[in-house]
């Protein structure tokens, strides 16, 4: 069983003020809430309540990823010159690439991604068709010396991603291996109850003709979008797709790709006033993600090569996919919050549920609480039980600003009829119900998540 979580002796550092420095929602309510502190511009340490955000965004990015075939391995934050001279991105990249000497003398650099590197490892144990497709992935940290590092955790210099890279006997199976990064990534932000929309977008220093970028919309975006109303109502939904079947992965892909959903660097005005006029809109997005198709860029130019069923050498077809892991955090607290604080969706809350002792001290209301909070930890649901000797009002506004989506109240009044109260975050009903049914209704709740 996993261990008491109790607020008397947690680590929640939650800020009374508004801190002046931050611009944007999600940025205030996370310094607010004591969930990441400031090190140097754009560089963060994650504090408890962010780490437990971040690690159920990774958590569900990787079965995600497992879901689809795709295999994870973990490479190192810090990588030799050399093999980025080898693409010619080591000069491309410039001023955003951090570049750092060993006591040798020897040039490295933080990894700003790793198409170069995962090249490495591919051309140095794979050399037959038999071997593919492959998709290898990691979730590290990368950093990028941004000129205008803001907003928090959404523009950092030191930020955590999850980049994936395809390998593919030809472009076919390379456009297959694309596909089905689209779907799973669909997959990946619905359960954390988001809606992220694939926008044609253009490649940058990545290179290649097709790619997606993934927007939540949110008028605090750094992007400007202009896209087709009905985009936003497509669901993914609990659809149970192959994904090792072609057919069924392009379609879903067609579902999600015909309407007209473009940022502002691929937008054509003459297409989009084709959509009907009462849908057409133009909004600003958060790109918590992209795919690339890029086909034998790096392959080679780094000769990386495969014996095909003819017996012929070829370079091996590539793609790379990224997801903005610390950037979701930012993203899901634009998209679902309100003046009081953050309301997490049940898939990437840090607990499922707070339970509030009204009257701290009080030995029916104490024992009410710990027998809850067993039963809870019984059934798998961490919660953050309460137990300052604190006002009332001052526990409700720390619940609401740190945004669990449950809250189960507890107090001598209810007690004396049997019941606790079960709150809603996201809709401020509550409902008095015995404890017993309290812990039905989440285990039922947190079951479909
Ligand atoms: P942007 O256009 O926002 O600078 P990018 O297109 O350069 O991002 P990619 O190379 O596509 O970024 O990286 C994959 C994902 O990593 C992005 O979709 C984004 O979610 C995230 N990301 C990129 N840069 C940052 C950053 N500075 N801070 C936090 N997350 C980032
Ligand atoms: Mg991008």
């Amino acid at each position: 069983m996993r261990p008491k979580m109790r607020l008397s002796r947690y680590f929640l550092p939650v800020l009374k003020e508004n801190p002046a420095e931050a611009q944007i929602v999600s940025h205030r309510y996370m310094l607010r809430a004591g969930m990441i502190k400031q090190q140097a511009a754009g560089i963060y340490s994650w504090l408890p309540l962010g780490l437990r955000v971040l690690r159920r965004i990774e958590a569900i990015v990787n079965e995600e990823q497992e879901r689809a075939g795709h295999i994870p391995l973990l490479m190192p934050t810090l990588q030799p010159a050399d093999l980025w001279r080898e693409s010619g991105r080591y000069d491309d990249y410039g001023q955003e690439m951090l570049r750092i000497k060993d006591r040798q003398g020897r040039e490295m650099l933080y990894g700003p991604t790793n198409e170069e590197m995962i090249t490495d490892i591919f051309r140095s144990h794979v050399n037959s068709y038999k071997d593919l497709p492959l998709t290898l992935y990691h979730i590290q940290w990368k950093f990028r010396d941004e000129m205008r590092p803001r907003f928090g955790v959404m523009r950092g210099r030191e930020f955590l991603m999850k980049d994936g890279y395809n390998f593919d006997i030809d472009k076919e199976a390379a456009l297959h291996a694309y596909n089905r990064h689209m779907v799973s990534y669909l997959r990946t932000y619905e359960r954390m109850g988001l809606t992220a929309i694939p926008m044609r977008a253009a490649s940058g220093p990545i290179g290649g003709d097709n790619t997606h970028e993934f927007l939540v919309l949110a008028s605090t975006g750094e992007s400007e979008v202009f896209y087709d109303a009905a985009v936003v109502d497509l669901k993914l939904g609990q659809r149970d797709v192959d994904y090792d079947n072609r057919a069924e992965v392009a379609k879903v892909c067609e579902e999600f790709t015909t309407l007209y959903a473009r940022t502002d660097e691929t937008h054509d005005a003459s297409v989009f006033e084709t959509v009907p006029e009462e849908r057409r809109k133009v909004g600003r997005g958060i790109e918590v993600g992209q795919i690339f198709y890029f086909g034998t860029k790096y392959s080679e130019s780094m000769g990386a090569t495969v014996v095909n069923e003819k017996g012929e050498k070829i370079p091996v077809e590539m793609g790379s996919h990224g997801i903005g892991v610390s950037r979701l955090l930012g993203a899901i607290i634009e998209a679902s919050h309100d003046d009081k604080g953050i309301i997490w969706p049940e898939g990437v809350t840090p607990f499922p549920v707070g339970i509030v002792n009204l009257k701290q001290g009080d030995a029916a209301a104490d024992s009410a609480c710990a027998s809850l909070e067993m039963a809870l930890l019984a059934k798998g649901l961490e919660p953050l039980y309460d137990d300052r000797d604190e006002r009332a009002g001052a526990k409700f506004a720390t619940m609401d600003l740190i945004g669990l989506p449950w809250r189960i109240t507890v107090g001598p009044r209810g007690l004396a009829n049997g019941v606790v109260e079960l709150t809603s975050r996201r809709t401020g009903v509550s409902e008095e119900m015995t404890p017993e049914a309290a812990v039905a209704r989440l285990v039922e709740i947190y079951a479909g998540v």
